[in-house]
């Protein structure tokens, strides 16, 4: 198949980590990637947003990037991008009347949006990853949503456009069902992990004597990283290692790096919290091997990546109980769940699994299984394209349409 990704914000080719770059990057870069080796052709159409970008690049792994000019040629946050969509739109759409793809694959709301209105033009069918709901979002953030006004209107109606909607978890299905999306054109492909890059064998960052927590993410408030710093008073002889954010000579003047470190000087545990900032990926197996238990407790959570980068690398994971966080670990099995938001129980629940050691390799173990078994790309890949393979065999009339329209 001739694959159009479309990502408005988020470049397969980003450094992963800064603000507005994680875990859709990810998951346009290794999804072309897998598709490309099963055969496809996959190109992927992104926002232009440095002005030192080539018009089109192939990536080592064989999928084309297109930078769209849609826009100035720098960084603008993605909540401030929908007025550039019309051009991103007229690009897409010129491209495809000389050279159609056999499908589209949007990423993100904004994309949704470029995708259905140009590929409903020609007829293409459209499949849609929402990676987050405007709904979700207005729930947990409030007036702190920064999303334009018409996000969750447009998220319905391109779930009433879209030929298929691949939902990355079962919790955004009943998101989506809220939503009136209706369960039959929805699909669960979850994302997945690189289960040869993320291992249990391999070199880990020197550890002290504490036992060490490590928690990564972009450096935002939902992430929850502050209900982790409220938690270690009670947490004792461990310490936090926080990754994510800027790179570390940024790191010091990054608003949420202040606050979290205030915390922790409130709460006494200063000498206990470490923020690493940006960590490459290539560093990233290492620093989780690192590890007694890998903490993933945002508030929300569309899926989450890290939580598997974890359990392939064979760490425990405590997750807050949300979103993707629900499928991929499993209570008791591979980690332990607790409530968002939740500093008491959190504080309990790595108190309790840091005190046995034979537990923590038991549920790493189990974590490695499951990443294997379920999420390398390869099979997500499959499970997607059998999910574009089915609309097209909607999209194009066969021979019983074509008679009965003679
Ligand atoms: N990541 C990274 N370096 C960092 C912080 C994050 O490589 O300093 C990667 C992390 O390993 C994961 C992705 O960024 O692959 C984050 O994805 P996730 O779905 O967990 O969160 P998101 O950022 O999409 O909310």
């Amino acid at each position: 198949m001739r694959i159009a990704m479309i990502s408005e914000h988020a470049n397969p080719l980003a450094v992963l980590g800064e603000v507005d770059a994680g875990g859709q990057n990810l998951h346009v870069a290794e999804l072309s990637a897998a598709l490309v080796d099963l055969g496809h052709e996959v190109t992927v159409y992104t926002r232009r947003d440095a002005r030192d970008l080539p018009e089109s690049v192939r990536a080592p792994q064989g999928y084309r990037v297109v930078h769209v000019p849609a826009g100035p040629a720098e960084h603008v946050p993605k909540d401030e991008l929908l007025p550039y969509m019309a051009e991103f739109t007229r690009f897409v759409d010129r491209e495809w009347r000389q050279s159609p793809p056999d499908v589209v694959h949007s990423h993100f709301w904004m994309s949704g949006l470029v995708a259905v209105v140009a590929g409903g033009n020609q007829q293409i069918p459209v499949v849609h990853t929402y990676h987050a709901l405007g709904t979700v979002k207005r729930r947990h953030q409030g007036l702190a949503d920064t999303s334009p006004p018409g996000r969750i209107r447009t998220e319905r109606m391109i779930g009433r456009n879209a030929a298929q909607i691949v939902a990355t978890c079962t919790d955004e299905v009943r998101e989506l069902g809220r939503m009136g999306v209706p369960a039959t054109r929805t699909t669960v492909v979850p994302c997945g992990v690189d289960c040869e890059h993320f291992t249990p064998d391999g070199p880990a960052e020197p550890a002290g004597p504490r036992h060490r927590v490590v928690s990564v993410g972009r450096l935002v408030p939902r992430k929850g990283f502050a209900d982790l710093v409220a938690a270690l008073p009670e947490v004792p002889d461990t310490e936090l290692v926080l990754v994510g954010g800027p790179e570390s000579d940024r790191l010091a003047a990054h608003p949420e790096a202040v606050r979290l470190r205030q915390l922790a000087a409130r709460l006494g545990v200063a000498n206990r919290v470490r923020l690493l900032g940006q960590v490459p990926r290539d560093r990233m197996p290492a620093v989780l091997r690192s590890a007694d238990a890998v903490a993933c407790v945002p508030w929300y959570e569309p899926f989450g990546i890290v939580p598997l980068e974890a359990m392939a690398c064979g760490v425990p994971v405590v997750a807050s109980a949300v979103g993707g966080l629900i499928d991929t670990v499993v209570d008791g099995v591979t980690g332990v769940h607790v409530p968002p938001r939740s500093p008491g129980e959190l504080a309990t629940a790595l108190r309790t699994l840091l005190a046995d050691p034979v537990r923590c390799s038991l549920l790493g173990a189990a974590g490695r299984e499951r990443a294997e078994s379920r999420y390398p790309w390869r099979q997500v890949a499959l499970a997607t394209a059998r999910a574009y393979e089915q609309c097209r065999a909607v999209a194009e009339p066969g021979p019983l349409a074509a008679a009965g329209s003679m």
